[in-house]
């Protein structure tokens, strides 16, 4: 798509469109992820009110368990696709994520999130007994991330009692997810969603920023889409290439055009669940204290057992929390407490009458 700057707002008048809730519109939404550097603290700051009016100042912390890194697919980008040889494949047994669940609970934390590559050894019915399980056994949230399925599996696991889902879209441009997908398909995977969405999971899903050949246009006409689909939680991370890719010589997305996106969400949804990714803080120090400062209010420590943990290498330089986990979740708690945030010690439910309305709200002004 080629840019016209005609079509464009001034920044102000673009912040207004958002902060004014109107449907989301190129015209506005470009200049916002564009910003000067100079405007990105307004972007940064309208967004931090609208986090705050509308989901508050708690964080919510999710623990994370990375159960296999094993893939029928190999997508360009990502480090553990199926072609890359080099990679030491695990897979947790069901006993063992049941057990690092009930850690997870024992920890603190009031949500697991179970994330793997898809791993066609997780058949419907043996992760549909290791949610039946974790339920059983726990108070847990159950948020899964396991990629495609079809219709039948996602059921079978929502009535297993998963609460969320998570699978990101990546892009919407239709020659760009094709180039990153060599074996998967775009309407497949959008029909996925919708398929999630109409079975009542809590509904993640997200965009990576940076991608080789990814435009303002394209990254905004995602945004649009996001919107349309209704999700409710939605991850963004900056492109890391990883050397051991076809994608290994590209130049990468920036901390600074993520927080500019993460922002953009939050004012387009007020209510979602936005973490502050891994991938920020794998590309900067500071990099997820960042994104909770421009909209964000989820994180998700990496609980896998440590034995496994550096083989769910999707990118290079990934950063985790210590071994020692309780000493590692004092320090998370010490860090959203530096920058005056508290931390939530509820489930971190959508709040999805209010998104609702919100929307609705919005569509009528
Ligand atoms: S991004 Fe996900 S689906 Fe694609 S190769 Fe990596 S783990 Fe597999």
């Amino acid at each position: 798509m080629i840019a016209d700057i005609n079509r464009y707002l001034p920044f102000a008048e673009a912040l207004r469109c958002a902060l004014d809730g109107e449907r989301p519109a190129l015209s506005w939404l470009v200049p916002l992820l564009t910003c000067a550097e100079a405007d990105a603290p307004a972007l940064y700051r309208a967004a931090e009110a609208v986090r705050a009016a509308h989901v508050g100042d708690d964080v919510h912390l999710r623990g994370l368990i990375e159960i296999s890194n094993y893939c029928r697919r190999d997508c360009a980008y990502c480090g553990v696709r199926r072609g890359h040889e080099g990679v030491v494949r695990y897979r947790l047994s069901p006993d063992e994520i049941v057990e690092t669940a009930q850690h997870i609970q024992a920890l603190g934390y009031r949500t697991v999130v179970m994330q793997s590559g898809e791993d066609m050894w997780f058949t419907a019915e043996r992760m549909a007994e290791v949610i039946r399980r974790i339920k059983a056994t726990t108070d847990l949230a159950v948020t899964l991330s396991l990629g495609e399925r079809d219709a039948e599996t996602y059921r079978q696991w929502r009535e297993a009692g998963a609460d969320r889902y998570l699978l990101r879209i990546e892009t919407t441009d239709p020659a760009l997810f094709a180039a990153l997908h060599p074996d998967d398909d775009l309407e497949e995977r959008k029909a996925c969603l919708y398929t999630l969405r109409e079975l009542g999971f809590q509904l993640g899903s997200g965009v990576m920023v940076g991608l080789p050949g990814q435009t303002p246009e394209i990254l905004a006409g995602d945004v649009i889409w996001l919107h349309e689909l209704g999700a409710e939680m939605l991850g963004v991370g900056p492109f890391i290439p990883h050397p051991a890719t076809p994608l290994g010589d590209a130049a990468g997305g920036t901390v600074e055009a993520t927080l500019r996106l993460v922002a953009v969400l939050r004012l387009v949804f007020p209510y979602a669940h936005l973490p502050a990714t891994t991938a920020m803080g794998s590309l900067h120090p500071q990099g997820r204290e960042r994104a909770l400062q421009a909209g964000a209010n989820v994180l998700m420590p990496n609980i896998t057992p440590p034995r496994v943990r550096g083989h769910y290498a999707l990118y290079p330089g990934k950063v985790f929390p210590g071994d020692d986990a309780v000493a590692a979740r004092a320090q998370i708690i010490a860090h959203i407490d530096a920058i005056g945030r508290t931390v939530s010690d509820g489930h971190g439910h959508v709040r999805r009458v209010a998104c609702q309305e919100e929307m609705k709200d919005a569509h009528t002004e």
